[in-house]
């Protein structure tokens, strides 16, 4: 069977650190502290990879926040990212070096590039993983990720091929800290990538305006329950410095964009404090914040569900209750 492999010859886990501009994306750190708790359950080294111009900074990082080796394709074909030559690079390093497992951020880099990689390594790739854990018999990764639009979570494994290839949904997984006395290797290697694979030209990159709900301390949050006035709950996340959020029913009909969506099928966020206003606490959308350290629930049905999740419970109007707090924490404030 095409791609079929002696699994015995494929070792370690890689994270790939995905950068713009000499910055690396958040992800990739939340995949290095997975990604170092993986490799110590399966006795292999963790491995980071780096491709961009100018980069070394960020392999230096990546040793501070855990990996042993850090692989550096350094050129300045690799900027900005175009998906042809990251996926050829990262092709040529998998077929080279056989890594047993390759984790990717779930972002619209990772998602680009990782079906580039997969298919020509005949590679198990699973995508938009929110969980990952090894199977303790095997050692496979288990990747689990919602399957059926959302209704029930699937667990992949691959048994067969290698690597085993994960891209995971920014926000689940806490960053890896950076210890600067922790050491590894930073290897240099070769660049095998032209310009005959640069098969689409980057004509402009426009960053929107939206903020990443995923970064935020504090998110305050409104569903179905503001009827479409989500006037008091900004004003509340302004008071607090927050980022306004919102279930799936608020953004089907209209009241707030997409990107601010949280839930299975929206954002994970995991600020120190969540507000939800007006939201009943349906699993679909506990799903994307039940990680946060503090919620607090503003409802008027004190048997709706969201009260059993959080830690601080108000039963009453939101219209009511946002205002309130508001204007107590603008007096604080001063
Ligand atoms: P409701 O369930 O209608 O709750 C509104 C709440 O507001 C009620 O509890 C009510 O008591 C309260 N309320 C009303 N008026 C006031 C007031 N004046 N003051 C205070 N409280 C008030 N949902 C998500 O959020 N994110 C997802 O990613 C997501 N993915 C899904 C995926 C699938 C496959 C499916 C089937 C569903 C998904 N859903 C998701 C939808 C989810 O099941 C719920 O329908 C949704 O979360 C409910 O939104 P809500 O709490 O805003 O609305």
């Amino acid at each position: 069977m095409p791609g079929e492999v002696d699994t015995e010859d494929y070792a370690d886990v890689w994270v790939f650190i995905e950068q713009h501009d000499g910055e690396a994306a958040k992800v990739s750190w939340e995949l290095l502290a997975k990604g170092r708790e993986l490799a110590d359950e399966k006795g292999e080294r963790l491995v980071a990879l780096v491709m961009g111009d100018s980069v070394t900074h960020l392999a230096e990082e990546a040793i501070e926040r855990g990996a042993d080796e850090v692989l550096v394709a350094e050129d300045p074909i690799f900027e900005p990212y175009l998906p042809g030559p990251y996926g050829e690079q990262f092709r040529y390093l998998v077929e080279e070096r056989h890594p047993d497992v390759v984790l990717i951020g779930g972002s619209h880099t990772g998602r680009d590039f990782a079906g580039r990689v997969a298919v020509p390594t005949y590679a198990g790739l699973t995508a938009d993983c929110t969980e990952l854990d090894i199977e303790p018999d095997t050692g496979l990764l288990l990747a689990k990720r919602p399957t059926f639009g959302g209704d029930a979570m699937a667990t992949i494994k691959c048994v067969e091929h290698r690597p085993q290839m994960a891209t995971v949904r920014p926000g689940v997984f806490d960053a890896a800290q950076p210890d600067p006395d922790r050491e590894g290797t930073i290897t240099e290697v070769e660049v095998v990538v032209d310009e005959s694979h640069q098969r689409s030209r980057m004509i402009e990159r426009v960053v929107g305006d939206i903020t990443d709900i995923t970064d935020a301390n504090v998110v305050v949050a409104g569903g179905y329950g503001t009827e479409g006035d989500f006037g008091p709950v900004e004003d509340l996340a302004a008071a607090l410095g927050g980022e306004v959020a919102a279930t799936r029913e608020a953004v089907e009909e209209g009241w707030i964009e997409a990107a601010r969506q949280v839930g299975q099928t929206g954002k994970t966020v995991k600020p120190d404090l969540y507000i939800a206003c007006g939201i009943s606490g349906a699993i679909q959308h506990l799903e994307g914040m039940n990680d946060s350290k503090t919620i607090v629930a503003i409802n008027d049905d004190p048997n709706a569900p969201i009260f059993d999740d959080a830690d601080y419970g108000i039963v009453g109007d939101l219209f009511e209750i946002c205002p309130a707090l508001t204007e107590l924490i603008e007096q604080k404030r001063g």
